[in-house]
């Protein structure tokens, strides 16, 4: 075959044959990281070693190039007739939450080996070198407390991990500091210091990474796959207060109260107003109080509260929409107060842009998808990512989300093996473009 991106059939039939490796990693994932409630692979811990050996065996087992960074990322290579040019990456994490599933992260690096070794049975050389990575440390912000970014492996491979996170972020298991977890697993901090970068953009074409879908959207729309169209940003404040004054909750009057919860109550019925009159005009996003409470030991039955307070994450793919909101919180808390007589203290925000998914990747996906008859449709991504570290960095990147049941990051994390093997069908074709 002189180009395999034009036989749509073949690939099928590829990624079909390659599927009993697919199912046999997810097992013995399952079956060596389980702890009994779900799946624990910690970044940087043992689970996490576990996931990486298995898939080094296993790229063993294709003859695959096989190197390993400064930070213990795993780079798994099919050569290219070409090997000069910029290639392909693929590829996710391994580790995961505390009582995980089983799909969240492993379900791109195990649909990146299912293409590989699709490629191998069929003795097709890509004209490119294609990497598969499987990345370290993407959910550190379950297994390390402390300042940190997260998002650890990625961001090293890239000489983006700054060197007091070595020191500042601690693990939540052993109390020690990122530097010292890192060096029992075998990192060699001192490159992690110099920011040394493994992965040159110049080098790369682009990064693709399927992913799991982490909400019901695909489930809900019964669509098998989802082209990343941004990974959000948000609009965040951890400490908000709305403070009145505390009064008798019998004696006194409704015109001369302050009262924190009436006019905390009000703020959110509009912010959700706000949220649906966005969503009406197209647009993105999603508005969450996650916290919101009075103080019990000062606060009673009897009183007219004085004080409560909140916190709020607002998220969009688009950055207006951010700044959008971020104006109509304000204002819209000016006016409550001076009609209540209160004040609202959103404490320090923090702003952060979203990052776009490469567009002509994207539209290349969705004319791969109606190509090999795959339903997808173009959604935001609701969670960190990452490509987004690939994306910041300079190189193309793009996902592509597959159906899944349940939510993520819990035990209960499920996929149709006919759904990845879309999704796997799909990255092939971006893959050998
Ligand atoms: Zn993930």
């Amino acid at each position: 075959l002189a180009s395999w991106s034009d036989y749509p059939f073949a690939i099928s039939h590829s990624i079909e044959r390659a599927l009993p490796l697919a199912e046999h990693l997810f097992s013995e994932l399952r079956e060596r990281t389980g702890d009994g409630i779900g799946v624990t692979r910690a970044s940087y811990g043992p689970g996490e070693q576990i996931a990486h050996d298995l898939l080094s065996e296993a790229a063993r087992s294709l003859n695959l190039e096989i190197v390993q960074d400064a930070a213990r990322n795993l780079y798994m290579t099919l050569p290219g007739a070409d090997r000069q040019g910029p290639s392909w990456m693929t590829g996710s994490h391994l580790d995961s939450v505390p009582h995980g599933g089983n799909y969240d992260g492993a379900a791109g690096v195990i649909a990146g080996i299912t293409v590989l070794a699709a490629l191998r049975q069929t003795d097709f050389k890509p004209d490119r070198d294609i990497t598969l990575v499987a990345i370290r440390g993407e959910e550190a912000g379950s297994w390390f407390r402390g300042r940190h970014n997260s998002l650890l492996g990625s961001r090293a491979a890239l000489g983006r991990l700054d060197a007091e996170e070595l020191q500042s972020a601690i693990c939540v298991e052993t109390g020690t500091p990122l530097a010292e977890r890192m060096a029992g697993a075998g990192v060699n901090v001192d490159d992690l210091v110099n920011r040394r970068a493994a992965v040159v953009p110049a080098r790369y074409k682009g990064f693709i990474e399927l992913h799991i879908e982490q909400g019901p959207v695909l489930e809900q729309a019964r669509v098998p796959v989802g082209v990343v169209s941004a990974i959000r940003g948000g609009l965040w404040a951890r400490e908000c207060v709305c403070l009145g004054s505390y009064a008798h909750a019998g004696a006194e009057p409704r015109s001369s109260r302050r009262d924190a919860v009436m006019a905390l109550s009000e703020f959110i019925t509009a912010c959700e107003a706000k949220w649906i009159d966005i969503e009406k005009q197209g647009g993105d996003l999603v508005f969450t109080i996650g916290k919101l409470h009075t103080d019990s030991n000062v606060n009673a039955l009897t009183k007219v509260a004085g004080e409560a307070k909140f916190c709020l994450d607002i998220r969009s793919g688009d950055r207006s929409t951010l700044e959008e909101i971020q104006a109509y919180v304000q204002e819209k808390a000016r006016t409550i107060a001076g009609d209540r007589r209160v004040k609202f203290d959103f404490g320090p925000m923090t702003l952060i842009s979203p990052t776009e998914m490469n567009p002509v990747l994207r539209q290349e996906m969705l004319s791969a998808c109606a190509e090999l008859g795959i339903k997808a449709i173009q959604m935001p991504s609701g969670g960190g990512h990452d490509a987004e570290e690939f994306a910041k960095a300079g190189i193309p990147a793009s996902m592509i989300f597959i159906r899944n049941q349940n939510g993520s990051h819990n035990p209960d994390e499920a996929i149709r093996m006919e759904d990845f093997a879309q999704g796997a069908r799909l990255l092939m074709r971006m893959l050998l473009h």
